[in-house]
């Protein structure tokens, strides 16, 4: 464990009141959820079409059944549990350190510990509604329902997940990029930087910037901590740096 990048993020963050964390898939995989693309992701596994094109717009409509197959497997998580990179960013806010949390993540881990801002740009797994009349269904109907799961009204109940060829939310995008803008130290973790438009919204930053990823991301040379050790252990070590009262 880089015990020096661990000591400068905990001085960042003691002089901080406006940290962001921008997070995605690396942020839960102590928890439990295999990211995309770790040696153990998602991209690795063989399926008969890659994941991009399981996850998408297109493919939800052609192959519903096929889409619903993949997405119960390999999307939904029940029964895992928020882990200490979860824990510390929501005791962060809480201490009026952190403004807000935004996530690539889809499984609701950030709520779960309690953090109360969190920017959901793919949406979550945790709410789904009906195409046809709009009606809101909870994850347990997805995963009890044999094949396509299908509203009352006979209409495909949709996971409100943002799929590969939809538009992210707009007020996500806005609420965001202006987190990000009045941010006094921007901390990105868990996250290749590769789907996009997402990955571009810390490009314009300038301030502050700590980058905790296994590893290596096109935002690397810009960071002035960086940090490759597993997140919920790197943010055990912060924490408790935070907690040692001064002599
Ligand atoms: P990604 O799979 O492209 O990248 C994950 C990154 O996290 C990798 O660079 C990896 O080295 C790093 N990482 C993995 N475990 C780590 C750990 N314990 N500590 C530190 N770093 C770790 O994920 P992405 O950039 O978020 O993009 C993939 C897309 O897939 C996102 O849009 C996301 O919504 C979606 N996704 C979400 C979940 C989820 O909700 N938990 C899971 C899989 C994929």
């Amino acid at each position: 464990m880089s015990e020096q990048s661990i000591r400068r993020l905990a001085e960042y963050l003691k002089n901080a009141r406006r940290a962001v964390f921008f997070g995605g898939a690396g942020v839960s995989t102590e928890s439990g959820i295999p990211d995309f693309r770790s040696t153990d992701g998602l991209y690795r596994q063989q399926w008969r079409y890659p994941p991009e094109t399981i996850l998408s717009h297109d493919f939800f409509v052609e192959h519903t059944e096929e889409f619903f197959d993949f997405y119960r497997k390999k999307m939904l998580f029940p029964d895992v549990r928020p882990n200490a990179a979860h824990l510390a960013l929501a005791e962060l806010e809480g201490r009026g350190i952190l403004s807000a949390v935004i996530t690539q993540n889809i499984d609701g881990l950030h709520q779960a510990a309690g953090s109360k801002n969190v920017v959901e740009l793919h949406g979550s797994v945790l709410r789904n509604h009906c195409v046809r009349c709009g009606r809101a269904f909870q994850m347990q109907d997805i995963l009890n329902a044999p094949g396509v799961p299908r509203c009352g009204c006979g209409g495909v109940i949709k996971p409100d997940v943002v799929l590969y060829g939809e538009q992210l939310p707009a007020d996500a995008i806005e609420n965001a990029l202006d987190a990000i803008a009045r941010a006094d130290l921007l901390i990105i973790g868990g996250t290749s930087l590769s789907v996009y438009p997402a990955a571009g919204f810390a490009e314009s930053y300038t301030g502050p910037l700590a980058i905790l990823n296994r590893t290596p991301t096109p935002m690397d040379r810009r960071a002035d901590v960086l940090i490759s050790q597993p997140i919920g252990q790197a943010f055990a070590a912060v924490m408790a740096l935070l907690d040692e009262t001064p002599q």
